[in-house]
């Protein structure tokens, strides 16, 4: 173990060094650094065994046929590319951590009894088209059209990169769909602070937070600072600051409920007049989609009641939502087992965070495993996830294989 886990730290800083920009890590989608990390993995899984491929848009995969090369495969994977000033953990651990386990049960002379198919997606992060999972999407056959003709900042479509910068030479195919996969695990570093508030090194995740994102316009009326009585006013800006706070309380009071109000315009923005218009986003996430719409809904009554008091007019609108994705059961509790032989903890936390299990999550089963990240920072150069905790979720990996029928 002690030498696979060199190996996976090793390997970790070595595509960490794969980058773009020579100061910073970046890797987007078909990026010349994006293709090298991909030729990099490529080589690694080939190096154990596995039957290697690309598609045009840059995503790889590595299969081990097993003895039974036509039963339903097990997809293990990450994303290969990064967000810009990126840390070298986000993506890449999932990669290396399950090379690490099949070569860990290689070394103990272990053949699984089914196929497992390594994935790396071009695309998760969706940095250069704003729009994210376009290697899941793509494997699972959920590209919208209407992606293709994207712009990149260099004003390309998508279309047109794929055509100029795709991978086409010796290109393959992949393509999954509901019924011919046995499910996706996927490990990731949390990317938030509740496993170091805990002290634990890994956990199982119940799922990945459904989200809507709202757009909220109060409006009063503007007038006079020096002349308007404060009984008289209809201040846009101190009801927001009441459904701000209303927004923090009750998210503090109900458990698996975050809500972020991140953005606020105030209008006229004069410092001698009284704001008569307030608007602010607002980023509501909950496990359960129930529960998120009917937390919603009691906070869009407490805000009316506000603005009514107040004698305010209230938008409330809905600018995009996405349902919960609730991991698979059965893996769950395999990957439980495997945690609890491995750390003596069963515990599961919802992510906070999308990830590639959103797009798989329409054809397959899908369970996920964090691993605790230094003081929950992601998306940062120094993000950081210590080799011993690395270590463990290799080992609940490689329990969670060992597990599993035929
Ligand atoms: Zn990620």
């Amino acid at each position: 173990m002690g030498r696979m886990l060199n190996k996976a730290v090793e390997r970790l800083e070595f595509l960490g060094q794969i980058s773009d920009n020579p100061r910073s890590l970046v890797r987007t989608y078909l990026s010349p650094a994006n293709r090298q990390a991909a030729e990099c993995l490529l080589g690694w899984m080939a190096e154990l065994g596995m039957k290697t491929e690309h598609l045009s848009d840059g995503t790889v995969r590595g299969v081990l046929p097993g003895p039974e090369p036509e039963a339903k495969p097990l997809l293990l994977g990450s994303h290969l590319d990064t967000v810009i000033n990126a840390g070298k953990y986000d993506g890449a651990l999932g990669l290396i951590a399950a090379l690490a386990a099949l070569e860990e049960l290689r070394d103990e002379g272990i053949q699984l009894p089914f196929p497992v198919h390594l994935l790396g997606f071009s695309d998760e992060e969706g940095v250069r088209f704003q729009t994210t999972y376009l290697g899941s999407r793509g494997v699972t056959g959920q590209l919208d059209p209407a992606t293709r003709n994207r712009l990149d900042a260099a004003g390309q479509s998508q279309a047109l990169v794929l055509a100029t910068e795709g991978w086409h030479e010796g290109a393959s195919e992949i393509h999954y769909e509901h019924g011919n996969v046995r499910g996706y695990v996927e490990i990731h570093i949390e990317q938030g602070r509740i496993l170091e508030e805990c002290d634990e090194p890994a956990c199982v995740v119940s799922g990945i937070n459904g989200q809507s994102r709202l757009l909220v316009t109060l409006t009063g009326r503007t007038e006079h600072a020096g002349t308007t009585p404060m009984e008289l006013r209809r201040d846009a800006l101190t009801a927001a600051a009441e459904a701000i706070l209303a927004t923090e309380k009750l998210a503090r009071d109900q458990t698996g409920l975050v809500a972020t109000v991140g953005k606020i315009e105030v209008l006229p923005g004069g410092s001698n007049s009284i704001p008569g218009v307030t608007s602010f986003t607002l980023d509501f996430r909950h496990p359960v989609d129930a529960e998120r719409v009917r937390l919603l809904k009691a906070l869009e009554d407490s805000v009316r009641k506000i603005t009514a008091s107040r004698q305010l007019e209230l938008d409330w609108q809905l600018v995009q939502e996405n349902d919960a994705v609730v991991c698979d059961a059965g893996l769950t509790a395999d990957l439980c087992d495997a945690l609890e032989r491995v750390t003596g903890s069963r515990r599961q936390l919802a992510s906070g965070a999308g990830h590639d299990g959103v797009a798989i999550s329409k054809v397959a089963p899908v369970g996920m495993i964090f691993v605790r990240c230094r003081a929950g920072l992601s998306h940062h150069p120094e993000e950081y996830a210590s080799p011993a905790d690395i270590g463990v979720g290799i080992r609940v990996l490689v329990e969670f294989l060992k597990s599993l029928p035929a």
